[in-house]
């Protein structure tokens, strides 16, 4: 039975078929960012933050997205710093309620910059490539596994400070590109080491949100970059930016990402028409209203809206706050998984 097999897509085909904007027989429910909470972390013992740098305990907690959670993708960097860390930057790893950040500055100028030769033999970044590793081996067959490598801008906020970099764009831009354009090659680096290590696709977060930056900086500074990332790291590429991002969606459109996870701020049939169908939309159903603080019933009445108004990746909009009840998160693949149960045509919604 043909609608048979089409209700049996395996979650990882179920991810790349919508990623390359392909027919699938339900939205899938993605990760490109952490969804790792307290409650998870509790359930299987892995705590941040030592599952920031523990091979094992970081493939545990990763995996609680499939086994807990019931997405149909599964992705073990939780933090933005595990680069930056192996980059010598100084991080404060946090703890169970509160996310690492770097702090201090690593480099005043471009030539500051250094990549160890030794970059992804650090515990921060091998701690990544191990845990990738096994949860290929483990749930590879079956669902999507999902790698990390941060952009160059975010790097400069790390490796600068973000006051220093955003100051650095304004009185510096040839210095910020010559920076941005040592940074890449760790993005190229660390992506391509995490697609041998078996990630069936990237996401690629690289802070130049709305509040912080304009559409023209975005086109200044990174449309370029981002293109020639495109071009160079061999797998599904997401883009991850937050805010409000429909100022620079054509741009980024116009990079070869083959996916922008996208923030609620956003609306969603107007980024689609800007999209045309070159980039697929990820996201974006809202995390401090709907997912952190709202009830299971707003929760399942978001993903409605979302895959009413065309999206087929479905998931946060961002890191998703480490409070956040399990039910809420959960109610994304419930949701998806009940609007697609019955006899219906696939895509067409709640039925
Ligand atoms: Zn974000």
């Amino acid at each position: 039975m043909n609608q048979l097999n089409e209700h049996t897509m395996r979650p990882r085909d179920r991810v790349l078929a919508a990623l390359a904007g392909k027919r699938v027989d339900r939205p899938a429910a993605i990760c490109p960012t952490s969804i790792a909470t307290v409650s998870l972390m509790e359930r299987v013992d892995a705590r941040f933050p030592a599952a920031h740098r523990d091979a094992e305990l970081m493939t545990r907690l990763a995996e609680t997205a499939w086994t807990e959670v019931g997405f149909d993708s599964i992705m073990p960097v939780f933090s933005v710093v595990q680069e930056s860390a192996a980059l010598g930057c100084t991080v404060d790893w946090g703890d169970q309620a509160n996310w690492p950040t770097c702090t201090g500055q690593l480099a005043t100028a471009a030539r500051d910059i250094r990549i160890p030769a030794d970059v992804l033999a650090r515990p921060e970044t091998r701690c990544v490539l191990d845990s990738i590793r096994e949860l290929k081996r483990r749930w590879g067959d079956h669902v999507a596994i999902i790698g990390k490598t941060m952009g160059p801008w975010t790097l400069a906020y790390h490796v600068f400070g973000t006051q220093n970099f955003l100051l650095m764009t304004i009185d510096e831009p040839d210095e910020v590109k010559r920076s941005l354009d040592v940074l890449k090659e760790l993005t190229v680096l660390f992506g391509q080491a995490q697609i041998d290590a078996g990630a069936d696709l990237l996401t690629l977060p690289d802070h130049a949100t709305g509040d912080l930056v304009s559409a023209d900086y975005y086109r200044e500074f990174l449309q370029e970059i981002h293109t020639e990332l495109c071009e160079r790291i061999p797998c599904p590429l997401i883009l991850h930016i937050c805010g409000a991002t429909e100022d620079r969606m054509r741009y980024i459109r116009d990079t070869g990402f083959d996916g922008f996870h996208f923030d609620s701020k956003n609306d969603i049939r107007r980024s689609l028409e800007i999209m045309q169908d070159r980039c697929r939309l990820v996201g974006n159903i809202n995390n401090p209203q709907t997912l952190y603080r709202g009830s299971v019933d707003q929760v399942r009445q978001e993903v409605r809206t979302a895959i009413a108004a065309g999206l087929t990746l479905i998931g946060p909009e961002c890191a998703l706050p480490l409070a956040c009840p399990l039910e809420n998160l959960r109610a994304i693949p419930e949701t998806i998984q009940l609007d697609h149960t019955s006899d219906q045509t696939p895509g067409t919604g709640t039925g």
